[in-house]
């Protein structure tokens, strides 16, 4: 297991990656702030090109009556890569909660141009347990692994992202137990169901000094935070509940380091 430094030495230059680039890959927007909002915040700082794909505008998540919800959740998207520092925002219109239904051949030809498009050093994309065995996430898991492993050692380096596990139960507890809808994590009932069947990580990042901007980022998808718990936490709060993120190297793609080895929160 790789944990990088995260000392806190002023002193101490992060790492300068400029160059380098990333491609995260996810289904609904707000998996990128809630998986991945430290590292794609952590990556843009250190001078990474971070770039996102999303497949769908999550149009059938949970929301407010009487507006267009996925054409909201498109403006929340965006403003969340601006917190995060996410440079490009490539968010398809594939339909929200059927991404295993729809022909691979298609997911995967969208996720293939996205990386002829931005040529990532590395991509990231959901674990097997899709972070709470959410069937689109899965899906999004396999094509993303089809194409990278297709591209072979030419290809970006495949990276995994997977809750910790009691991570969201932590938020809960934190927040107050309110009951019901208050208690749901963007949508989830069981804060537990995160991370729950989540593989071993290879990588800890201890992303904690950008865990308020995590939160920032999250609370930017008002449809899906407002009125549950990520709403109610102190951002005094963020470092200790959101700052640890899990990945995992995938057997496929480029072998040799790969630039986020190298990440620090100095
Ligand atoms: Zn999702």
């Amino acid at each position: 297991m790789i944990k990088p430094s995260h000392a806190r030495d002023s002193d101490v230059p992060r790492a300068d990656l400029k160059g380098a680039s990333l491609l995260a890959v996810f289904a609904h927007p707000d998996d990128e702030s809630l998986a991945a909002g430290g590292l794609l915040s952590l990556c843009a700082d250190s001078g990474v090109r971070v770039s996102l794909l999303c497949l769908t505008h999550g149009e059938h998540g949970p929301g407010p009556d009487g507006i267009e919800l996925g054409e909201v959740r498109a403006i929340e998207l965006v403003e969340a890569a601006r917190v995060l520092g996410v440079h490009d925002v490539v968010l398809l219109d594939h339909e929200d909660g059927m991404i295993p239904s729809i022909d691979g051949a298609l997911l995967e030809a969208d996720i293939l141009g996205a990386i002829d498009r931005f040529s990532p050093d590395v991509v990231v994309t959901f674990d097997e347990d899709g972070l709470y065995w959410h069937p689109d996430h899965i899906a999004v898991h396999e094509r993303t692994t089809a194409v990278v492993a297709g591209l072979g050692d030419s290809g970006p380096a495949l990276w995994y992202v997977s809750m910790p596990e009691g991570a969201m139960r932590a938020v809960i507890d934190a927040a107050g137990d309110h009951g019901g809808r208050a208690n749901e994590i963007l949508g989830v009932a069981d804060p537990d169901a995160f991370g729950s069947m989540a593989r071993t990580p290879s990588l800890v990042l201890e992303a904690g000094p950008f865990a308020a901007r995590k939160l920032a980022a999250l609370r930017c998808h008002h449809t899906q935070v407002d009125g549950g718990a990520l709403e109610r936490i102190r951002e005094t709060d963020a470092e200790r509940l959101l700052g640890t993120e899990h990945y995992r190297r995938a057997d496929v793609g480029a072998r040799g380091e790969a630039f986020i080895e190298r990440l620090s929160c100095t």
